[in-house]
C-alpha cells in the first residue's frame, strides 16, 4: 500500500514538473524559414518614397508595469522586472512627425498591477499626436493603442491614425478598451500585403502572431543610422538573442497569441541581427535594452 502511495506521489510529481517545465520554463519551437524579410527591399521601399528622411527619433516612457522575468522570455527567473510603455517620436527636418504606439493613459493604468503612471510624459504624446502626420500601433493591445481611444482630442488626431485593417477587424485584443459610439464609423483602415512605405525612410512590416495587427517599423535617418520597432514579438531583447519567446502560460492563458507564428518571427529577427548588428532593434518592453540603446544616443531625448 505504501509503495503504491509512492509511486502515485511520484507520478504526480514528474506531471508536475513535466507541466511546469512545458508552461514556464520551454522557450522553443519551430524557427524555420516560414517568416522572412527582404530588408533590400525594406530599404528601396524607404528610398524611393517622395520626401526627406527623419533626422531623429525621440521616446516616452509612459508607465511601467511588473512581471516576472520568466513570464517575460521562458526559463529566466521569477524575479520582477519594470515592463515600460514607451511611445516613439520620428521627426523630420521638414515634415510633420510620425508617433509610433500611443501608450495607455491613467486610467487604465490604475486598472492594471503596481503600475507607474507618468502623466507629463502621456500629456506630451497627445500632443504630439494631433500635429504628427501619421500615427502607428504596432499592434491592437491596450498598451499601445489606450493613447488613442483615449484621446482628448480624439476627432483632431484620428485622421492621421492609420491603424490597419487587421487592427480594426480585431477589437477583442484590444481587452476591453473601446473607440467611443461611432468613432470608427467613417474610418477607412489602411491595409498593406507585406511592406508599406509610411514616407522616405519609414517603412511598415506585417507580423502577425502577437496579435493579427502587429507589424514592425523600420526607420531609417538622414545620418544612415536604421531601426526596426519590433512591437511586442519580442517583449525583451534576449528574446532575439536567444530565440525565445514568453512562457507558454503567458502565450496561452493570457494573450491567445500565434506562437508559433512569433517564434517564426523571432528566428527571422536572429538572423537578421546577426548579419546586421547596427541596425538598432526596439523591443516592446526591455528597460535594460533601452538603457543600452539610450547610452548610445539612440534616442534624442522626449518629444518636442
Ligand atoms: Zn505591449
Amino acid at each position: 500500500m505504501l509503495r503504491w502511495f509512492g509511486y502515485i506521489v511520484l507520478t504526480l510529481a514528474v506531471i508536475g514538473a513535466a507541466a511546469y517545465y512545458w508552461l514556464i520554463v520551454d522557450g522553443s519551437g519551430p524557427s524555420g524559414a516560414a517568416y522572412a524579410i527582404d530588408m533590400n527591399e525594406v530599404r528601396t521601399l524607404a528610398n524611393t518614397a517622395q520626401g526627406d528622411k527623419p533626422s531623429e527619433i525621440r521616446m516616452e516612457r509612459i508607465a511601467a508595469f511588473k512581471m516576472p522575468f520568466t513570464a517575460m522570455v521562458a526559463g529566466e527567473s521569477w524575479k520582477e522586472v519594470d515592463v515600460p510603455v514607451y511611445s516613439f517620436q520620428v521627426n523630420f527636418p521638414s515634415a510633420a512627425a510620425i508617433v509610433i504606439d500611443a501608450g495607455i493613459d491613467g486610467v487604465q493604468a490604475e486598472a492594471e498591477k503596481n503600475p507607474t503612471f507618468d502623466a507629463a510624459a502621456y500629456a506630451r504624446m497627445q500632443t504630439a499626436m494631433i500635429t504628427a502626420g501619421n500615427i502607428v500601433i504596432t499592434h491592437e493591445h491596450p498598451d499601445h493603442i489606450g493613447g488613442i481611444t483615449a484621446a482628448p482630442s480624439l476627432t483632431q488626431i484620428l485622421p492621421q491614425v492609420r491603424l490597419t485593417k487587421e487592427q480594426v477587424d480585431h477589437p477583442e485584443k484590444m481587452f476591453g478598451l473601446k473607440f467611443p459610439d461611432g468613432a470608427l464609423k467613417d474610418y477607412t483602415p489602411l491595409t498593406y500585403e507585406k511592406y508599406h512605405a509610411l514616407s522616405a525612410g519609414v517603412v511598415l512590416i506585417k507580423a502577425p502572431g502577437h496579435t493579427p495587427g502587429s507589424q514592425m517599423v523600420f526607420v531609417q535617418l538622414t545620418d544612415g543610422r536604421e531601426y526596426l520597432f519590433l512591437g511586442d514579438i519580442a517583449w525583451r531583447f534576449e528574446s532575439v538573442e536567444r530565440v525565445r519567446t514568453r512562457a507558454r502560460f503567458v502565450s496561452w492563458w493570457f494573450l491567445g497569441e500565434d506562437r508559433d507564428a512569433v517564434m517564426n518571427e523571432l528566428a527571422e529577427l536572429k538572423r537578421i541581427h546577426d548579419a546586421e548588428p547596427n541596425l538598432i532593434m526596439v523591443p516592446g518592453h526591455d528597460i535594460d535594452h533601452m538603457a543600452k540603446l539610450a547610452a548610445k544616443n539612440a534616442f534624442a531625448g522626449t518629444f518636442k
